[in-house]
């Protein structure tokens, strides 16, 4: 199932919590955060909302507009660590692997 990035501004939402010691919001979340100049995004899990960032060092490159998430596409994948989803965004979207052909 693909999901819809979206872009959220703050976390300090109702839709943001911790469980346990980890971050979850709206699957498709993007939180953007900056790093020595460098643009960088924290995303929620397409399938379980975990929000997590790129390894150190791990880097997409970005097409579309970066200030509007829907006209995002990142190259390569996008692959969680929280429940091992393995996906792409394009035009906006998140679609697992098995989905994008
Ligand atoms: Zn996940």
């Amino acid at each position: 199932m693909s999901v819809l990035a979206m872009e959220m501004r703050s976390l300090e939402d109702d839709r943001v919590s911790y469980r346990g010691d980890r971050l979850y919001g709206p699957p498709g979340a993007m939180f953007r955060v900056g790093r020595d100049g460098i643009a960088g995004f924290w995303i929620a899990c397409p399938r379980c909302g975990a929000f997590g960032s790129a390894r150190h060092g791990h880097s997409w490159e970005i097409e579309g507009d970066p200030s509007d998430v829907s006209t995002l596409t990142l190259t390569p994948s996008i692959r969680k660590a929280c429940c091992d989803w393995h996906g792409f965004l394009v035009n906006g979207q998140f679609v697992p692997v098995e989905e994008s052909v």
